[in-house]
């Protein structure tokens, strides 16, 4: 069994640009080294916008050394990257975005949601790459709903959108440098559900909403990450309210984890040496 190691959560909300009011979860400051692959989750809304002809969002800036995965839960964001890339993620759909060697990018509300307005719910994750892959080319995956498997769990205990990774013989489009098993699961109140999941694998689970309880007793809720020891090969999961939860695991890379801003390296050096290519405009610009 995966016994839950620790549990993390965090009510204070900051904005990122004026259209993201976000809830760090974790960062690469804190406990990322525990749940590698994994470096920063932000966890946007759930809120409500008001209808607006103003583009909400947060403007030209970079990144390099990782990946970031954006999964839209309600709500628009409108992409566009000096790759290339870009694009609507609407709900259901994940952006799985390779900034590597670097690149810069602007992430907005998009123009038809943004005119009605609404509920807004996304999920931004880092991704960390291992040292080999950090400066390979950016890459842009856009990972539309219809090409998500969604996979019935058994016993009627809810449905899982494989993103990344397996369950079940079930495999998600992402293209990763490392494995990652990021799946979406909806939760049936009432029925529990045993995973299996690789031994040594970091293995998280995160609860956007309702509650779930583990195998341990533990109830875990509403914005709240659970981290389970990675030792063990599996682990139980019973809704007490239907949930909604995404599930974050991988193979761990013991590398440093050197960060700063929106550039995350191994060595400080190597920070130094991002701010100086951005600056000199070798990340590439808009203008
Ligand atoms: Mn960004």
């Amino acid at each position: 069994m995966k016994k839950l190691w620790f549990t993390r959560k965090n009510n204070q909300r900051h904005w990122v640009g004026d259209g993201f009011p976000v809830r760090s979860i974790f960062t690469y400051n804190d406990i990322a080294p525990d749940i590698s692959p994994f470096l920063l989750l932000d966890y946007a809304g759930p809120t409500v916008f008001e209808p607006t002809t103003k583009q909400r969002g947060v403007g030209e800036h970079p990144h390099r050394g990782f990946e970031t995965v954006s999964i839209v839960y309600s709500g628009e964001v409108e992409h566009r990257d000096s790759s290339g890339g870009g694009g609507t993620i609407r709900p259901g759909d994940v952006q799985w975005m390779t900034a590597a060697s670097g690149m810069v990018h602007e992430e907005f509300h998009g123009r038809d949601y943004a005119a009605q307005g609404g509920h807004f719910e996304m999920i931004q994750l880092w991704v960390n790459l291992p040292k080999k892959f950090k400066m390979v080319s950016p890459r842009y995956q856009s990972i539309l709903k219809e090409s998500i498997p969604k996979v019935s769990i058994p016993h009627g205990a809810g449905t899982l959108r494989v993103i990344a990774g397996n369950y079940l013989g079930h495999s998600g489009p992402a293209q990763t440098y490392s494995p990652i098993d990021l799946w979406d699961i909806r939760l049936n109140a009432g029925v529990e559900t045993d995973f299996t999941y690789t031994e040594g694998y970091t293995t998280s689970i995160f609860v956007l909403s309702g509650e779930v309880r583990l195998q341990d007793g533990e109830l875990i809720s509403e914005a709240e990450l659970a981290v389970l020891e990675p030792g063990g090969d599996r682990f139980t999961l019973k809704a007490t309210q239907d949930a909604k939860i995404l599930f974050l695991g991988g193979e761990p890379f013991h590398e440093p984890i050197v960060g700063y801003g929106p550039f995350v390296m191994n060595t400080p050096e190597e920070i130094h040496q991002a701010f100086r290519d951005f600056q000199s405009g070798k990340m590439g610009s808009f203008q």
